[in-house]
């Protein structure tokens, strides 16, 4: 047993700390969607590291590329220099991922988090439309730093000293309103100039809220946003940080809607488990100037070694529909819990990997929670209670692991509801 006294934390990490009192355990090792502790316990990772291991823990392709590159020396920190494992991904996200597709986009390397990709996304879409306008909607996640903050539409992360929203206008998303077609609201605001607000450089937004509780967004509204932004000349930015990297089970989680962003935020799963954010830009919408925008730790070496491995995946028909058989796993298991015992507020919604159990209740979801990971499972909430569970394995996670995981969800359940 490795010993970690918890007081050390109490006494030197910052009151700020989250997951760690959320998951009160010492983590020493994990390997694909199982973590074990140094008590001998086995997790199954239904969380994924807010959905930045996609493809699971410590993938034996990446970890035998990670241990050659780190063996022969290879550069691990270079600012943006060329390097081969830079180039190296940037080519295997080529061939793999834009040209298959046909999407001609241009690749800044924002940081480590997606914080910073959504920063550069922001700044960008305002200097290239010379406007200083965004659009945002209600329950949207675009990160903790204080312009992609502005952006997001969830006033619990605010506070009246740091939560400036200016020169940001929220409209409700697909669904906020019910039925009601929100794009109306859109429409109105980029046509009729004497409504007062001015014309923005750009909408930005997810396709399927991951933080704001699993909301999805039908294609249709996607399109209509797609085409208002069109008309007007506004740019669209999707912030595909949590359901991009194959989450939704494409790629990107506006290909079905068929979807051409100028601007695509991505994070999280990109650097298969290690840090790195991108920007991915429409080549007209690159007019950064050499240095413009910089940051130190822009191109992770490791990241991109790590990067250029998982992304094979993509050429495997089978883990492709493999994303589709977990996903009705999945879907079926929670729709027949609201079959088997109807809760009249209660609710599941989601798309591919990416699922939510809306219990209407932050607590309860809470308390789910915690008998959850007394049982041996790991998964978060959502919302703006935070009473969305959230259910985001990993893509390949193997199906018996998938289903004990369901099993000890429902036991959890139970045992949280009685
Ligand atoms: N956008 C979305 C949609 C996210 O889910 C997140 C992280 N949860 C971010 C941006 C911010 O990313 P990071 O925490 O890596 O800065």
């Amino acid at each position: 047993q490795t010993s970690v006294s918890t007081a050390t934390f109490d006494r030197l990490e910052s009151e700020v700390r989250g997951y760690s009192r959320l998951f009160p355990n010492v983590f020493t090792s994990a390997v694909g969607s199982v973590m074990r502790t140094n008590d001998g316990r086995e997790l199954i990772d239904f969380f994924c590291g807010a959905g930045s291991l996609n493809y699971g823990h410590n993938p034996p392709e990446v970890k035998r590329a990670l241990i050659d590159y780190v063996s022969s020396d290879g550069i691990l920190h270079s600012l943006d220099m060329i390097t081969q494992a830079k180039e190296r991904f940037l080519r295997t996200f080529d061939e793999v991922i834009l040209q298959p597709r046909a999407m001609d986009y241009r690749l800044q390397f924002t940081g480590p988090t997606g914080t910073n990709a959504v920063e550069a996304a922001l700044k960008l879409a305002k200097k290239r439309t010379q406007r200083s306008h965004i659009v945002a909607f209600t329950n949207g996640y675009h990160g903790h730093s204080l312009g992609s903050l502005s952006v997001t539409g969830n006033q619990s992360y605010h506070s009246e000293y740091f939560g400036s929203h200016n020169n940001v206008s929220f409209l409700p998303f697909d669904g906020y309103l019910g039925d009601f077609d929100t794009t109306i609201l859109l429409e109105k605001m980029l046509s009729d100039r004497s409504s007062g607000l001015p014309l923005p450089a750009a909408v930005l937004l997810e396709t399927v809220q991951g933080e704001g509780g699993i909301h999805v967004a039908s294609d249709p509204w996607l399109q209509r946003v797609q085409s208002l932004c069109r008309e007007h000349d506004v740019l669209l930015i999707v912030d595909d940080i949590q359901v991009g990297n194959g989450r939704t089970g494409e790629f990107f989680s506006f290909e079905r809607a068929g979807l051409q962003p100028d601007m695509v935020c991505l994070s999280k799963s990109i650097g298969g488990g290690l840090p790195l954010s991108v920007l991915l830009m429409r080549p007209e919408c690159d007019v950064w100037q050499p240095g413009q925008h910089t940051g130190t730790f822009r191109g992770n070496n490791l990241a991109f070694i790590a990067a250029a491995e998982v992304l094979q995946n993509w050429q495997n028909d089978d883990f492709v529909r493999g994303i589709q058989q977990r996903s009705d796993v999945l879907r079926e298991f929670l729709s027949s819990l609201l079959w088997q015992s109807p809760q009249p507020n209660w609710d599941v919604r989601g798309r591919g990997m990416i699922w939510g159990l809306d219990v209407g209740d932050g607590k309860l979801a809470r308390r789910i929670i915690d008998v959850a990971f007394k049982n041996g499972l790991l998964l978060e909430a959502s919302g703006s209670q935070d009473e969305v569970l959230k259910f985001m394995p990993a893509l390949n996670i193997p199906m018996p692991l998938l289903e004990e995981g369901l099993q000890r969800f429902g036991q959890s359940l139970r045992q949280a509801m009685a």
